[in-house]
Order: C-alpha cells, then sequence, then structure tokens
C-alpha cells in the first residue's frame, strides 16, 4: 500500500472532476491521524499531499512514547529518551521524566500509520488555494492537477494554512523559525538535550535529539527575523558533529481557528503546536484524531456538517488556556537574566516538580483526552 515516489509525467493525470465525501490535504501527523480514523467507513476519502507519504521528514521526531503507543507506531521508535536537559552559561539541570521521549524515523512511522488508513486513497498533488464554496454546497479546492470538490475538507497542510482565505505570511506572522541537521550518531544517550543561551539564539533555544544512527540537532527562535543557519553551523560544531542533512520550516505559535469557510484545521494549519517547545506531532495527532471523528460521524450520517465543524471548533478552544501559558512562558524564559533561569531550572529539577509540570504539560494533549470514537460526536 505504500507509496514510494511523487507521482511524474504521465502518472499525472487529471483530478478535474473529482468528488469524494472526504478531502484530506496534507498527509503528515495530522492528515495521516485523521485518515486513520475514517479507515473502512466506506466513505470515498481522498488524501492528498506535494510529496509521496513519508518522503520529506518535517521535524526532528522526538514525540511522547503514550502517543507513539495510542497511534500504533512504536516499531518506528529509533532511540528512548526518559530525561532532558537545559544548559544555560551557567550550568545544565537534567530531569528524569515521568514519560519518555520517543525519537522515531518519519518514513517508518508515516507507513504505520498510512498501512492503517484502509480504503483511504491517495495522489501526489500541490495545493494550490484557499476552498471555495459551490453552488451545490460542496467546497472546491484547487490543485496543480485540477479542482478537487467534497462536501468536507480538513486542511493538514501545515502552517501555511493555505486552504484558508486568511493564510499567514512569514516573517510578520506568529511563527518560530526552526533548522536542524542529522549528522550520524552512535546510538548512545539517554536525554534530549536542550540549551537557552543568548549567544546561540537570542529568544529560543538549541537541542540535539539522539535517534539511533542519526542525531538531529538544531535551533529554534521564537523571533521569525532572525535567521538560524549560521547557528546551526556553530551549534552543531561545537557537539563534533558534520552539518549535514539539513531540514528546516516554520512552525506557527498562536493558535488560530480551527474551523474556518466551513474548512476543518488540524495540526500546523490551525496552530495547534506548543509556543514554548514548538512541539507539534503529538499535537498534531490528537486534533488530527479529533477531526477525523467529527468527520466519521458526519459520514457515517449521525450528525449533520456544520454540527461537526461546530463541535470541532469548540473542542479546540477548550485547548486555548494550554497554548496561552505556552506563549506566556515563551515571553518570559528569554526575558530572564540566565543566572536566574538556571536557579530556575534546578529548582523545577526536584522529582516531584519534574512529575507534576511535565505530567501537567502531557495532559494538554494527551490520549485519554480525545472524544470518543462515538459515532454521534456533535449530537
Ligand atoms: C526543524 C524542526 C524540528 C521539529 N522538531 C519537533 C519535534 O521533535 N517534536 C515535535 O513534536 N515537533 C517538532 N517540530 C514541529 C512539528 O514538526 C510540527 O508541529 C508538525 O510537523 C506539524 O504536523 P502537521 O501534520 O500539522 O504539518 P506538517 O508535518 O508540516 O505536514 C504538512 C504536510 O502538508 C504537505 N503540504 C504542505 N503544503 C502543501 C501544498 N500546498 N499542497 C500539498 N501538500 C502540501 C507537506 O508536504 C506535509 O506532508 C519541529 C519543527 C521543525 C521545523
Amino acid at each position: 500500500m505504500t507509496v514510494r515516489a511523487t507521482k511524474r509525467g504521465a502518472e499525472r493525470t487529471s483530478l478535474d472532476g473529482t468528488r469524494v465525501d472526504v478531502l484530506i490535504c496534507g498527509a503528515s501527523f495530522a492528515g495521516l491521524a485523521a485518515a486513520r480514523e475514517l479507515a473502512g467507513s466506506g466513505a470515498e476519502v481522498l488524501l492528498l499531499d506535494r510529496y509521496a507519504i513519508g518522503e520529506r521528514q518535517t521535524s526532528a521526531c522526538a514525540c511522547p512514547r503514550p502517543w507513539m503507543e495510542e497511534m500504533g507506531v512504536e516499531a518506528s521508535i529509533r532511540q528512548e529518551l526518559p530525561f532532558m536537559s537545559f544548559t544555560t552559561p551557567h550550568g545544565t539541570a537534567r530531569y528524569r521524566l515521568p514519560w519518555t521521549w520517543s525519537a522515531f524515523d518519519y518514513r517508518e512511522l508515516c507507513d504505520l500509520l498510512w498501512a492503517q488508513c484502509d480504503g483511504v486513497r491517495f495522489e501526489t498533488a500541490t495545493v494550490a488555494g484557499p476552498a471555495e464554496r459551490d453552488p451545490h454546497g460542496d467546497l472546491a479546492v484547487p490543485t496543480d492537477r485540477g479542482v478537487v470538490r467534497a462536501p468536507l475538507v480538513l486542511d493538514a497542510l501545515g502552517w501555511r494554512r493555505v486552504l484558508a482565505g486568511s493564510g499567514v505570511q512569514p516573517p510578520a506572522a506568529p511563527l518560530t523559525r526552526a533548522l536542524e541537521v542529522h549528522p550520524p550518531h552512535d546510538g548512545t544517550g539517554d536525554a534530549l538535550d536542550l540549551w537557552i543561551e543568548r549567544p546561540t539564539v537570542r529568544r529560543g533555544y538549541a537541542w540535539r535529539v539522539p535517534a539511533g544512527r542519526e542525531a538531529r540537532i538544531g535551533v529554534a527562535s521564537y523571533d521569525p527575523s532572525e535567521h538560524v543557519r549560521a547557528p546551526v553551523g556553530e551549534h552543531v560544531a561545537r557537539l563534533g558533529g558534520e552539518p549535514v542533512g539539513f531540514q528546516g520550516n516554520w512552525v506557527p505559535h498562536r493558535l488560530r481557528a480551527a474551523v474556518e469557510d466551513g474548512v476543518f484545521f488540524a495540526g500546523d494549519s490551525a496552530g495547534h503546536c506548543f509556543p514554548l517547545s514548538a512541539e507539534g506531532i503529538r499535537t498534531a495527532f490528537y486534533f488530527g484524531c479529533a477531526a477525523g471523528r467529527q468527520l466519521r460521524s458526519v459520514v457515517e450520517g449521525h450528525v449533520e456538517r456544520d454540527a461537526a465543524l461546530a463541535a470541532y471548533a469548540a473542542f479546540s478552544a477548550r485547548h486555548a488556556r494550554a497554548f496561552r501559558v505556552a506563549a506566556a512562558l515563551q515571553r518570559l524564559i528569554p526575558a530572564l537574566p540566565p543566572r536566574v533561569l538556571t536557579r530556575v531550572l534546578r529548582v523545577i529539577g526536584r522529582q516531584w516538580l519534574v512529575d507534576r509540570s511535565f505530567g501537567w504539560y502531557l495532559r494538554q494533549a494527551h490520549p485519554a483526552g480525545l472524544p470518543q470514537r462515538d459515532s454521534r460526536l456533535a449530537a
């Protein structure tokens, strides 16, 4: 079932005139999570991406273990990281977390998710712009292979929010800029390491995620106008690695409307990425699953489309406080004098405080918080 290469030439037949029950745009974490919820529903579901599934890695691929289990993708894990370390110019604090980070292989994880999307069709196509409502009530989505129509559409296309009229434009938008390299690694290490050091990045952090035979080493700046390529080079050189396999993107750091003009948005397209940590994989899973469950309840005829849109928008909005807390910390932490920050990190390092704070953090988008797979979700 796995699609390996992006369709080219004669394979790129026109999709013009295609009408499906559900159109999911974007086949990464959020899109695959939603598609998986529609497996075996009997509905015609079309999943689109400009690349083949798993072809382009979009992150350092570290995700809390409970989500790897929830999604049935443990086989893609390359290294378990039960610790986190935080280094400032004045010292290092090392925490044992109440859960572990799993560093996984992107392509393998996408393949494992896709294998659970029974009955879903996949096509490579670039989505070109906002969806428009046609006279029959369907949404018409323009792509480079023609216009595809569907009554139910999910934008899981990442930070650009392509299907919204409102769009997102860097560097003025609330975005974090993140870039990393993937040098070879010897499989050692038990921690996801972070550096909060102004000489490296004024407002942001640097990281190292050991992931089996490679490490993912990068820098994120909360200031979208600050370039991070040179800091990544310096950071990887300091750690003794080669600057190979550059991979980067913008990451949203403000929650956006999860529903706009009749379209569902999940993952980065809805700003479902925690502003402080720029952690957006589990939230893409979480909101992708929630959107997928709403879509399924509509195609099964249990709820109307508008009720499902409203229920999903309300579900997303219920999480606004957690995103506000993370945004406030994103402003506060870079403003703290480095010595004060070092002391704060040491105080939080008491085990009961680590358990409490990281337990709270995980609960903000935990598998247990998902709406039930109940076919009357919005009723
Ligand atoms: C360098 C870096 C490291 C990161 N590390 C982590 C990490 O370790 N852990 C973590 O939790 N988060 C991390 N993040 C954040 C995380 O990558 C995102 O929050 C996450 O990828 C969001 O998932 P998504 O499915 O919403 O969007 P994406 O993963 O961005 O997927 C969007 C999909 O849409 C497709 N697409 C985009 N535009 C179009 C178009 N016009 N037409 C057709 N297809 C299109 C893309 O090809 C892609 O497949 C990192 C981000 C960066 C940049």
